[in-house]
Order: structure tokens, then C-alpha cells, then sequence
């Protein structure tokens, strides 16, 4: 099907994508690792529960762990070898996790769910479940709970829009394996029973979108490169038209929307019988010698990663030395000698995306089901400048794509007035996109600010949707469900301009 174009939406930022450094870079598959962690803790809801103990022999593609509860997800082992410790680690987010560590004995014996071959609906959500398959953009969200909406729903979308700086990893899926995605795509639209695809990808990548013209089901969409397009709510009004309000779900409004990653892990699952325990992510940034695109298993450590990668960019620093020396007349003369050592480029370290992402004290972290970038920033591109104080420009607010008021937020999260953060800067409607940090000329960690009042929020049981947000006066702000996106660019313009 020939692509179409997506609307636009009012708001959000123009970013620098730095997809060069890695999109022309064919995935690879990188070697076995010798040890690996999995966290138990790879979904949004509880940690799955072990099946295994220590000292326990697993193959490849092993259930280490049951789900708890609905939006947990099942755990595989990532190689064959043994198990040598069940044990709490803390990850990339501070927090502390359960770990299973498995040594590998280099067998490679495996195994897998017997393949599916025209599977109907049950059969195929089944499965989903089965293979612990989790929303592969980033939010970890089990992919079986989105495959049996509440509410009937008419339309699949397939997010290609991967819209956050330096990540390329889905760019080159949609590349190599437009085929597995597609008929990934087709297994979850029979799963949710409807007939209508759409896979929204952003301009920056047109190779991919000729490579979904070729299906006569799926409905490629071109979107404008607007930061955040990947963000679900955003993606669901440009390539629809339909706005999903605050606290309600894109079922609630007929859409389902699933990364292309998890389409092709869905593919996996149903043709090839493999659970989720694989996943390509992408290594950049100025401070890596060799960018790459990477398959890689769940609980590989970043150091074996950046290793793999050719390991740090380091630079040279050179000081001079100066010498007296003495001449044969016995006159004193000063020469000079250079004295050169070597000094890594890495300013900062992320894990994803450099705008969602989260940043790592340490590269003894472990690849999670959610993990899609590893990032060695240099100095230029991690900008770490000291905050200063608020402006009061409120770019914050004028590139926020959910029209609320950051730093509002920051402002009071900062007294210990949470309620005042939440109800004044409209915090139970932030998607985390960034946009506003990114831009504050003052460099305030307005997303910091974010969490800690979204924190104090879930702490005090305060449901996200009960929080309206309001403007500086005290008027209900608008926000995705009560503004248009894009459509009333005009009467957004008129208020921002009168407020
Ligand atoms: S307030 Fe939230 S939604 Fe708005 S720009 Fe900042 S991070 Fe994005
Ligand atoms: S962009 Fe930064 S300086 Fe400007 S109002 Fe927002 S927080 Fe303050």
C-alpha cells in the first residue's frame, strides 16, 4: 500500500538525531556471553517468581520464572549452563532487583514451544503470554494484556516512529525483517480481531517505509520528525486522528498500538516456537569506537556490550614538561618535553534513549526484555551544565506535547509541596518525554522533579487521572484530550498568548 501522511501535532521539539552514527550498520549478532544476569523484574508489574534453584542445569530458552500477576511476564534463560546464584543486585535505576545468574557451559542446547501453524486467536494470545513477550519500546508492558483489550478494538498500529536520538535498532529491524514484522503484525490484528494495520515511521527513515509499501495489508504512514512521535497517545491522534483522554486507554478509543520489535518477537514466538530472551538494541554516542546495531541476550553485562563495541573513544592529553638542562659553557637553558597520556571521551553513560533513557553510575548493569540503547556520550553531547535558577521563560510549557506546566512541578516538588507540584504543574499527565529539560535554558532537572511528585503520588495511592491539571492561574489546562494535537494550532497559539 502506497504511504500516507500523518497529521501533524502542535508542540514538542526538533531534535538533532545523530542516527548516522549507527543506522548504516547491519545488526549483528554478538557472541554467547560466558555469564549472564536476568532480573526477574522485566515487565511493569510484580517480579516473576523462580522455578529454578541453585545449582539447577538449564538449556536455552528455559522458563526460569512464572509470572505474578496479570502485567508480569515470564522469565527464560538466555544460554544454556547452570545455575550460581539467585541473588538482589541493584540496576541501572537505582532500585534493587533479583538476579539469576547462569554460567554458561557453551553447549548451546536449547528449547523452544512447538511452532503454531495457523493459529487462531486463543492460540496466539496463549502464546504471547507463554513466551513472555513485553512491549519492546520501553515501557515493558506484557504484550498479552494488550491482545485482550476490554473493550472491542478496530485498528492495530505497528509504532516504527522511533523518534529518540542515536537509537536505530528498529530502523534496521524494520530494514532486514519487514517480512517477520508484518506477519507478526498480522498474528496480533487476528489475536485482536481486527483487520485494519497501520505502521506509523518517521521521515528520517524512508528506506523502511518502502519496505512496508510492498504489503497490501499494512497501511504505512509517514510521519513528520517531531520529538516525541513515538509516544503512544501521540502516534494513535497523527496517524488516526483519535485522542486518547488522561487515564484512558488507546482500547478505550479502538487502537492498540505495539513496537515493531515486539511484532517481530510475536513472529518468533508463534512460528519458531522462542520465548522472549533476545532482543537487538543499539550502541552510540562519540565515545564508542565502533557504533553498532547488536543482537544481544537478556542479561548480557554493558561492559561485555562496549567491549564487543571496540570499548571507549579515549583522547590524548599532552602537558608540557619543562627541563632545565646544562650546557657545556655551563649556561643554564630550559627546553621543553611533552609528556602525553591517554583519557577516556565518556561523559555519560545511558541506557536507551539519551531523552527517556536512564543514566548508569557503572557498566556492570545487565540488557533487561526493555533494553534498546546503550549510549557513551562525550563531553559535547552530554552538555552536563550546572541548573540555575528558573527564568521563568516557560519554553517548558510551550514544547510541552502534553500542554502542562513543568516548571511548576519543579517549582514546588522542590519546597516538598507535592500537591501543589501535581495539581498546578498537571504532573499525573506527563509522558517522561524530556522535551522540556532539553530545552530549559536554565538547565533545571524539571524530570527529576517529575518523578519524585509522581513517586509521593503513587506512595499516597493517588490515582493518576484524579489530578486535573491547571494552569499558572488556576484554569484547567488544556491537555491531549481536551486540546487538539495538532488541529488548533491557532486557538493554542491564542491562549498561550492571552495566559
Ligand atoms: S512535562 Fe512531561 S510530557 Fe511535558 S515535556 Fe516535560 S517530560 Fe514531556
Ligand atoms: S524552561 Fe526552564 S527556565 Fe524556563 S520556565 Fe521552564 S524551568 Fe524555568
Amino acid at each position: 500500500m502506497k504511504a500516507i501522511k500523518g497529521k501533524p501535532f502542535f508542540s514538542g521539539i526538533h531534535l538533532r538525531d545523530n542516527k548516522s552514527l549507527s543506522c548504516g550498520q547491519k545488526a549483528e549478532t554478538m557472541p554467547l556471553p560466558q555469564e549472564v544476569y536476568i532480573s526477574l523484574s522485566q515487565s511493569l508489574g510484580k517480579p516473576a517468581v523462580p522455578k529454578v534453584e541453585k545449582g539447577a542445569k538449564v538449556r536455552e530458552g528455559e522458563l526460569l520464572a512464572v509470572a505474578d500477576g496479570a502485567i508480569s511476564s515470564n522469565v527464560f534463560a538466555s544460554i544454556a549452563g547452570e545455575v550460581v546464584d539467585i541473588k538482589p543486585l541493584p540496576c541501572a535505576n537505582g532500585e534493587t532487583e533479583t538476579y539469576v545468574v547462569i554460567k554458561g557451559d557453551g553447549s548451546g542446547e536449547k528449547v523452544t514451544l512447538p511452532p503454531l501453524s495457523a493459529p487462531d486467536a486463543e492460540a496466539i494470545k496463549e502464546r504471547i503470554k507463554d513466551c513472555g513477550i513485553v512491549g519492546l519500546g520501553g515501557a515493558g508492558f506484557p504484550a498479552a494484556v494488550k491482545v485482550s483489550p476490554r473493550t472491542p478494538v478496530d485498528t492495530l498500529i505497528i509504532n516504527g516512529a522511533e523518534c529518540e536520538p542515536y537509537l536505530t535498532c528498529d530502523h534496521r529491524l524494520m530494514l532486514e525483517n519487514a517480512e517477520e514484522i508484518a506477519r507478526g503484525a498480522r498474528y496480533i490484528a487476528k489475536a485482536l480481531g481486527v483487520s485494519k494495520i497501520i505502521i506509523g515511521i518517521e521521515a528520517n527513515k524512508r528506506d523502511c517505509i518502502a519496505e512496508f509499501e510492498k504489503f497490501d495489508d499494512i497501511q504505512p504512514v509517514l510521519l513528520k520528525k517531531q520529538y516525541p512521535m513515538g509516544s503512544e497517545k501521540h502516534l494513535i491522534y497523527v496517524t488516526t486522528g483519535r485522542k486518547v483522554g488522561l487515564g484512558k486507554l488507546p482500547a478505550d478509543h479502538g487502537v492498540v498500538v505495539q513496537n515493531v520489535a515486539t511484532a517481530f518477537a510475536v513472529c518468533e514466538a508463534v512460528e519458531k516456537g522462542k520465548p522472549l530472551y533476545e532482543r537487538i538494541l543499539t550502541v552510540s554516542g562519540g565515545a564508542v569506537k565502533q557504533p553498532k546495531n547488536l543482537w544481544v541476550r537478556v542479561g548480557t553485562c554493558v561492559k561485555d556490550i562496549v567491549d564487543y563495541c571496540g570499548g571507549e573513544v579515549t583522547e590524548l592529553i599532552i602537558k608540557k614538561d619543562l627541563q632545565t638542562v646544562k650546557t657545556d659553557a655551563d649556561n643554564q637553558t630550559e627546553t621543553s618535553k611533552n609528556r602525553v597520556t591517554e583519557k577516556s571521551a565518556v561523559k555519560k553513560v545511558v541506557q536507551g534513549g539519551p531523552m527517556t533513557g536512564v543514566a548508569l553510575a557503572t557498566y556492570d548493569v545487565y540488557v533487561h526484555k526493555t533494553t534498546a540503547g546503550i549510549l557513551l556520550l562525550d563531553k559535547k553531547e552530554a552538555a552536563a551544565e550546572e541548573p540555575t535558577p528558573c527564568l521563568n521563560c516557560g519554553m517548558c510549557a510551550d514544547v510541552c506535547p502534553m500542554h502542562i506546566m513543568p516548571m511548576q512541578t519543579a517549582f514546588y516538588s522542590a519546597a516538598g509541596d507535592f500537591e501543589t507540584a501535581a495539581k498546578l504543574g498537571g504532573t499525573a499527565a506527563c509522558i517522561e518525554c524530556g522535551a522540556c529539560e532539553y530545552v530549559c535554558p536554565a538547565k533545571r532537572p524539571l524530570i527529576q522533579a517529575i518523578r519524585k511528585t509522581k513517586a509521593y503520588l503513587r506512595g499516597k495511592g493517588v490515582p493518576a487521572p484524579a489530578v486535573k491539571p491547571v494552569d499558572q492561574k488556576g484554569r484547567s489546562a488544556p491537555t491531549v484530550p481536551d486540546k487538539e494535537l495538532g488541529e488548533n494550532q491557532s486557538e493554542n497559539e491564542k491562549e498561550n498568548k492571552n495566559g
